[in-house]
């Protein structure tokens, strides 16, 4: 039995995460966490009483899954490390310096951290990846993703993932070809720049299309999450991935076995 402790508990990915676990025969749901102001603590969730202190439920053999906010990600990524619970990351926004404390984290512990637990933005990634290596410099790779208006990071975490990945495997480094939105006069478009958009606004779960423009043609792949539900059974995959790993970083691609090469 895996004992899972959820954080962000009463968040929109919180809750079908629960409600996942719930549904998952070798799972238990052992812990429910919340900001230390939200109102519904001490309240009971699908049996379990929302704490706000993660070191009263941890225990042996727990995994964490994880959908809060950095700061609140890497508070509780210090218990996880003292206690040595796996950890699943669905939580997006990271700088730079937070990821790699994430990295240095997963020297002791196992974590699977993923800005998009959805299958087919895994397999979108790896397509990318191969059309990116096929296509050339004679195409133009720009992203555009649309989220909901309650949104707080921008641009996703799944874009800048899609980013990385076409830049890597151009030989690039993202921080010298990514371009995050355009405004007034400019020279016009370099051929080694990434474009990268967000949009924001009403109650779009997350969309993300990669478009290659070439002259005359363009090709465009588009991923349409429709419900969070498909997000919450990736983190119970990648629990259940991560709950038989000793240390180190993964993502969903490898628990699925898809693993990109850049
Ligand atoms: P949300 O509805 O705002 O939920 C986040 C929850 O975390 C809120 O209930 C928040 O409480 C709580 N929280 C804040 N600080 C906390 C702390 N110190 N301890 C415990 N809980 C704390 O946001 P969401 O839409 O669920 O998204 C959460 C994160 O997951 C975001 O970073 C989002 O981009 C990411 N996400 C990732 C995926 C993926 O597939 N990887 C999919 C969807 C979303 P308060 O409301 O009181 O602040």
């Amino acid at each position: 039995m895996i004992k899972v402790i959820v954080c962000g508990a009463c968040g929109r990915m919180g809750r079908e995460v629960i409600a996942k676990v719930r549904q998952t025969k070798e799972m238990e749901l052992i812990g429910a966490i919340e900001a230390p102001a939200h109102p519904l603590i001490g309240k009971d969730i699908e049996g379990v009483e929302i704490r706000e202190g993660l070191e009263e439920v941890v225990q042996p053999g727990a995994v964490i899954i994880e959908f809060t906010t950095p700061s609140a990600t890497l508070a509780h990524l210090e218990t996880a490390k003292r206690e040595k619970i796996p950890m699943v990351i669905g939580t997006t926004g990271f700088k730079e310096g937070e990821y790699a404390r994430i990295k240095e984290a997963s020297r002791n512990i196992p974590i699977l951290i993923s800005p998009n637990m959805s299958i087919g933005i895994n397999l979108l990634f790896k397509v990318v990846e191969k059309i990116t290596k096929a296509i050339g410099n004679d195409f133009d790779k720009e992203i555009i993703e649309v989220h909901h208006r309650n949104k707080k990071d921008a641009p996703s975490g799944t874009a800048r993932r899609i980013a990385q990945i076409i830049a890597k495997a151009e030989g690039e480094d993202l921080s010298r070809v990514g371009v995050y939105g355009r405004k007034g006069l400019g020279k016009g478009r370099s051929k080694k720049e990434i474009g990268i958009h967000a949009i924001r606004g009403g109650s779009v779960v997350g969309e993300h299309t990669v478009l290659f423009a070439g002259e005359g043609e363009r090709l465009e792949i588009t991923h349409r999450a429709e419900s969070r539900q498909i997000f919450a059974q990736g983190a119970i995959l990648g629990a259940k991935f991560i709950s038989k790993q000793k240390k180190g970083l993964y993502d969903l691609q490898d628990a699925l076995g898809i693993k990109t090469n850049v």
